[in-house]
Parts: structure tokens; C-alpha cells; sequence
């Protein structure tokens, strides 16, 4: 089973996608946090994205379908897998529909998580992420320990490069810029689930399962 939950960056999609492909019993397969890890490892991968990332552009489709597609030829993905942040174009999606027809496997679902701006900005920029682990914290609602750091490691806990508010708001231009138009393709395909990201991780968790009927 292929699911794809989209959101703009800040909607909680990363926090709902580890719950949801739990209860899927499939891989949580986040772009996103891939290429946060070759950052912090300071690949070869990680140098060439890193320019795109800090200024909250894309990185190319054709990065990001290579890197997909060897994500996909893992044993644990031959069951399916929940997308979280991938397709975020039309060109990537097209790769992943020519990727997914092939091996017959086909996509089960979508899950849209909608918040409005003005949420998203006073959510991301109080976000803190972990250095190490990259366990994230809010300044308000959930702090890490007093001194900075990290309580699942221990490591130091920072701001993203790209999460603050001029990168952010950048990043909400390229989602309504590339994304929309690959939601919009996608509708033609198959129903998606639009729903509201508002409220608390466990009712939005909750109106994610009655989707899917979970
Ligand atoms: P995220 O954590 O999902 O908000 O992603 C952080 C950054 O990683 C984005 O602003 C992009 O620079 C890059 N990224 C993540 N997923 C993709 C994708 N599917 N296509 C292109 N760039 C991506």
C-alpha cells in the first residue's frame, strides 16, 4: 500500500505520518528528513542540496527521484510505503506513477492536511530540532530540557536554517508554486483526503484514521 500525505511545511504532517505508517505497518519515508540526515553526515548528496534547503527552494526533481527511487528498492518497501513530503512537483509525481506502474504496485491514498498561514508561521518559527536525533520541540508548547538540549539524546537543540520566517514563508510560496498544481493532478487520479491540521496531534491523528477508515 502506497499512501501520500501532503501538508504545508508545519501542518504536523511529519508527527502524523510516524503514527500513520505505524498503524499501516509500512515505512515512513520522509524526502525531508533524508536529506536533513545527509546534511548532518555532510555527504556528498548533503553538499549539493544544502544551497536549496537553506533558502527553502525544491531541491531537483532529479535528485530527489534518484534518491526516492533507491529508497524504494529497499526489501522493507516492496509492501509499500507512507510518502511524507514526496511528490512535491508534477514532474515528481509522473516519476513516481511511471516508477509505481512498473512494479505494478499502485497508490492506495492521499491525505491532505490544510492549515492556514498565519498558523504555520507562528508554528515553524518557534520550532527547535534536534542536531542529533532530529526530535523536534516548540519554544511554547513543547520545550526541550532547560538547558537546551535534547531529551531523547542529549545532543544540542537548535533552530532550522529554514525555519525561520523570511525561509518560511519562501517555503509556503513553493509549495503554492509546485506542490498545488501536483495535488491538483493527483485529484484527477484518485480521491484525496483534504483535512484540517488544526487542533491537537491526537484529534488530527483521529480524523487521519476515520479517513482511511482506520
Ligand atoms: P520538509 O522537512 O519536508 O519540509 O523538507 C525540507 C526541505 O527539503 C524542503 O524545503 C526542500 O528543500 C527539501 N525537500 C524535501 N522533500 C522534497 C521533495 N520531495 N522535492 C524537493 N525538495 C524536497
Amino acid at each position: 500500500m502506497f499512501v501520500l500525505l501532503f501538508g504545508p511545511p508545519g501542518s504536523g504532517k511529519g508527527t502524523q505520518a510516524l503514527a500513520l505508517a505505524e498503524r499501516l505497518g509500512v515505512p515512513h519515508v520522509a524526502t525531508g528528513d533524508i536529506f536533513r540526515k545527509h546534511l548532518r553526515e555532510g555527504t556528498e548528496l548533503g553538499r549539493r542540496v544544502r544551497a536549496y534547503m537553506d533558502r527553502g527552494a525544491l531541491v531537483p526533481d532529479l535528485v530527489t527521484c534518484d534518491l526516492v527511487g533507491s529508497r524504494l528498492s529497499e526489501p522493507d518497501a516492496a509492501r509499500g510505503v507512507l510518502f511524507d513530503g514526496f511528490p512535491r512537483s508534477v514532474p515528481q509525481l509522473y516519476w513516481l506513477i511511471g516508477h509505481l506502474g512498473a512494479s505494478a504496485r499502485t497508490l492506495a491514498a492521499v491525505v491532505n492536511l490544510q492549515v492556514p498561514d498565519d498558523a504555520i508561521l507562528a508554528r515553524i518559527t518557534g520550532r527547535r530540532t534536534c542536531t542529533n536525533c532530529g526530535a523536534t520541540y516548540h519554544t511554547v508548547s513543547a520545550p526541550p530540557l532547560p538547558d537546551g538540549s535534547c531529551s531523547r539524546c542529549g545532543a544540542a537543540v537548535v533552530q532550522r536554517k529554514d525555519d525561520v520566517e523570511d525561509v518560511v514563508r519562501d517555503r509556503l510560496v513553493a509549495y503554492g508554486a509546485q506542490t498545488f498544481p501536483c495535488l491538483a493532478e493527483l485529484r484527477d487520479r484518485l480521491p484525496v483526503h483534504d483535512l484540517s491540521g488544526e487542533g491537537g496531534i491526537d484529534e488530527v491523528q483521529r480524523r487521519i484514521f476515520a479517513s482511511l477508515a482506520l
